[in-house]
């Protein structure tokens, strides 16, 4: 191949690539929600022998779209609801095309100057935002999950270092103990970070939590009184079904108390501090020692992109780099990222974050997270509102989440659990808008996140529309399966 042909080779598959993404992109106000093929079908389409011989590029990417489609979720869309994602904002998704374009390595400095920057930049950002304090360390990784991972480590470093012990050194056999102690609600991840630690995913003592999903302050600190040593503590920026914060103030006082580390995961709800009329809910936050946040979910910045921070950056750094054990500054300042999270080559996910914040502004992050928290009130409100079809709200509707649960007309709780995954199954099955279910306090629930930017009160007054045409349609007995 010549320089010539690689060129225009290149040229006409991004062209293409452009263009697909751009019919995408403009088709998904009104395309269907949820996919149409079955694994079956996908498996087919996509399937087939490894291919012998190669093929045109543009007919490559022509195949992969043309393939993909029926198994192609809306989740970018306006009506998406599920989990607790978020779409793209424009600049952050052409940013994201621009970082596969550039290919630069995140690992170190001196392999993508400009990638490096661009987090150090968007890191401080994000802090800023959040209302982390100034000087926090920041590593940018696939996710909420890798983020607790790396916070977790910097806490059992920072704990262990201070009994004497140098956990990446000699790793955890026969190292001191370390209380860990999170929530009964803290998500799995929290759980699985541990595991993968060492720490153990069911070696923790899991603190009460009330009615919304809150750690109990209460009984955190009869555990903590409990304990001889400093503890690694999980608290909670939003509950993933509720949306409802732990007491941080109450929480951060009793860790210092403790002299352990407190590890604030705010995978979305971190996000609320962004807006003046909600940042009251994550009052107490900044005391932490590390913060979880996803750009990928409430900033709407495109996958995969999460942010952990610290405030210990020696600890996070000792926990995570290739390199030296002790933190020296490169001598002209550089930061290479890779002394921040567990990867070494990687693509640059801090231009997107960069381009996501420098859009929107600081007044467009607070207006996009005020709008989706009053979108979720709309939902509750439509629900409430639909007399005759046992259609309960479960939870304050404090954040952007909304649990619904439709009864049944005989109030027994199984019957209601088989009518919640029959609705659930027809709103699914509809298209209009997507919804998963949950279990919330034993019971099945749907559950409503509004987090994308394109949501518009149109789609949420559609998407109420969809879900009580199904509520009619599943009465008694659901004439779906569980969704
Ligand atoms: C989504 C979420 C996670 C996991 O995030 P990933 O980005 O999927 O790794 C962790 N904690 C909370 C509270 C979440 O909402």
């Amino acid at each position: 191949m010549d320089h010539e042909t690689a060129r225009r080779a290149t040229d006409a598959a991004l062209a293409r690539a452009s263009e697909l993404a751009r019919a995408w992109a403009a088709g998904l106000d009104e395309r269907r929600v949820s996919p149409v093929a079955s694994v079956t079908e996908l498996r087919a389409r996509l399937g087939g022998p490894l291919p012998e011989r190669g093929e045109d590029p543009v007919t490559t990417v022509e195949a992969l779209a043309a393939r993909a489609d029926a198994g192609l979720v809306a989740a970018p869309g306006p009506r998406y609801f599920g989990f607790v994602t978020g779409g793209g904002v424009p600049a952050a998704l052409a940013a994201d095309w621009l970082a596969g374009a550039w290919d630069q390595n995140a690992a170190m400095h001196v392999m993508g100057p400009a990638a490096s920057v661009a987090e150090e930049v968007a890191g401080a950002w994000a802090a800023e935002l959040l209302g982390l304090p100034a000087g926090v360390s920041v590593g940018f990784t696939t996710g909420a999950t890798m983020a607790s991972f790396t916070a977790l480590a910097s806490g059992r470093h920072a704990l262990l270092g201070r009994a004497g012990w140098d956990v990446e050194r000699d790793g955890l056999f026969g190292a001191p103990d370390v209380p860990v102690v999170v929530g009964e609600e803290a998500h799995v991840t929290i759980p699985a970070a541990l595991g993968m630690l060492g720490m153990g995913r069911d070696r923790v003592t899991r603190v009460a939590t009330d009615g919304q999903g809150r750690m109990r302050a209460d009984a955190l600190a009869d555990v903590l009184a409990g304990v001889d040593r400093p503890a690694l503590v999980c608290a909670q920026a939003g509950n993933v079904n509720t949306g409802a914060f732990d007491p941080l103030p109450e929480i951060a006082d009793l860790v210092r108390a403790n002299g352990g580390w407190l590890h604030v995961d705010g995978a979305f709800g971190l996000w609320a501090a962004a807006d003046p009329a909600r940042r009251h809910l994550v009052a107490g936050a900044g005391r932490a020692d590390s913060w979880t946040a996803d750009s990928h979910k409430w900033l709407n910045v495109p996958y995969d992109s999460g942010l952990v921070f610290t405030a210990h950056p020696a600890a996070h750094h000792a926990a995570m780099t290739l390199g030296a054990a002790y933190y020296v500054e490169a001598a002209g300042g550089e930061r290479d990222p890779y002394n921040w999270v567990a990867e070494s080559s990687r693509r640059a996910r801090g231009f997107a974050v960069w381009a996501a914040i420098r859009s929107l502004g600081r007044d467009g992050v607070a207006e996009m997270v005020g709008r989706t928290c009053d979108l979720a009130r709309r939902f509750a409100a439509g629900l409430d509102a639909a007399p005759g079809l046992g259609i309960r709200v479960l939870n304050e509707v404090v954040l952007n989440q909304v649990l619904v649960r439709f009864d049944d007309p005989s109030g027994e709780a199984a019957a209601g659990d088989a009518r919640t995954d029959g609705v659930i199954g027809a709103v699914q099955a509809d298209g209009t808008m997507w919804a998963g279910g949950t279990m919330w306090r034993g019971q099945r629930a749907m559950r409503i996140s509004v987090s994308g930017w394109r949501t518009t009160a149109d789609d949420v007054d559609r998407s109420l529309e969809a879900i009580r045409r199904a509520a009619r349609e599943v009465r008694t007995r659901p004439s779906h399966g569980p969704g």
